[in-house]
């Protein structure tokens, strides 16, 4: 009977130590923000396929992923209009860095000469080929119809397929994220609604390059195809591509959510001895910053404490101290060069003497 309560007693306090532990070194939050981005609109009208208003069109399929998610208490949905209004490319972008947001997805219908027809999602990249920068090219030109372009886009030239090279460099962190979340949205396309698959594709669009966040622009079919057109301007086909994107990112989410359990898992192994262990302190500041790695560098297994009004940064977790060198050098080689080794017991910030002390014990 002693045994037992002792161990009851045991399994308590290190429930509550585990408890205190994810307090201190809280993982991210669950809260997944997504920015659906309505193409065109106000004196932009999109292309006008077979009569179709492409601005339309792409407004209903963006307010009908956010009708799917916004009972789903984990999403938080951002619109960057929710009506028939201009907005700029810079703002769209501008709006979900201010939302820091987890996901951007601008959402388009294509057109074309041809009798062309299916669906394609796109993520920021050089164009492999003369069609990808023709569908970038008509997207980007909706800037001519803003004050201040040269200016506000650095100089950049929708028709000159050089100017596209300067638009990549900033989402390249982003990109494995961006063609991840394309691709649960291809397959969705192709796999439930049997859209003809237009595959996932690099373009230089603009409206991709101001975003600090997986991005992707999806062109949901052809309104110049007629039987495209007829069926993306349905309300049958718009709450298919709405439900179908909807899914896609709740899919998406997963994926990413799934690591994150993992990661938190690796900080607290069962027995005792693991109350104290080390982490490598990359950064500090006042401002909060999600546990993403486009926020440290492409560092993953991230924490972070908070006291007072200031947060700390941590990257891994060991009780290992040759292991912890490595993260360290790991750490410093990704940028952060002020990086150290931290010790901390029972969830207590502590000195690596004390930490020698312990582990020597
Ligand atoms: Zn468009």
């Amino acid at each position: 009977m002693y045994t037992n309560l002792n161990l009851l007693l045991r399994k308590i306090s290190t429930l509550i130590l585990l408890f205190c532990c994810n307090l201190l070194f809280s993982q991210d939050n669950n809260v997944f923000t997504v920015v659906i981005d309505a193409g065109h609109g106000g004196k932009d009208s999109g292309n006008r396929g077979n009569g179709y208003f492409e601005k339309n069109i792409a407004l209903n399929i963006a307010l009908g992923v956010g009708d799917r998610l916004v009972d789903n208490k984990n999403f938080k949905i951002i619109y960057t209009r929710m009506n028939d209004k201009f907005v700029d490319l810079f703002d769209r972008a501008k709006i979900a860095n201010d939302a820091n947001a987890d996901l951007f997805v601008s959402i388009h219908c294509d057109s074309h000469t041809s009798n062309a027809y299916g669906a394609g999602t796109f993520v920021l990249g050089l164009h492999a080929n003369e069609r990808n920068f023709q569908i970038a090219k008509k997207e980007n030109s909706v800037i001519f119809l803003e004050e201040d372009y040269t200016q506000k886009y650095d100089g950049f030239d929708p028709n000159n397929p050089e100017s596209i090279i300067s638009l990549v460099l900033m989402q390249e962190e982003y990109l494995d994220q961006s063609i991840k979340a394309a691709n649960f949205i291809q397959e969705s396309f192709v796999k439930n609604l049997k859209r003809k698959n237009r595959t996932v594709k690099q373009a230089g669009f603009i409206v991709l390059k101001y975003t600090y966040m997986p991005s992707v622009l999806i062109e949901t079919g052809f309104l110049t195809n007629k039987i495209e057109g007829k069926y993306l301007n349905s309300k049958k086909g718009q709450k298919e591509m709405s439900n179908s994107i909807a899914d896609a990112i709740i899919k998406y989410k997963k994926s990413i959510s799934n690591t994150s359990v993992e990661l938190s898992s690796n900080y607290f192994v069962e027995n005792d001895v693991i109350n104290t262990f080390l982490k490598i302190q990359i950064a500090s500041g006042s401002k909060f910053l999600a546990l993403k790695s486009y926020n440290f560098k492409g560092l993953s297994q991230l924490s972070y404490s908070k006291r007072g009004k200031n947060y700390k940064y941590y990257f891994e977790n060991t009780n290992n101290y040759k292991k912890a060198k490595e993260y360290l050098l790991k750490a410093k080689r990704a940028g952060f060069k002020d990086a150290i080794i931290v010790a901390f017991n029972n969830g207590k910030r502590i000195s690596m003497d004390d930490f020698f002390t312990i582990n020597s014990n």
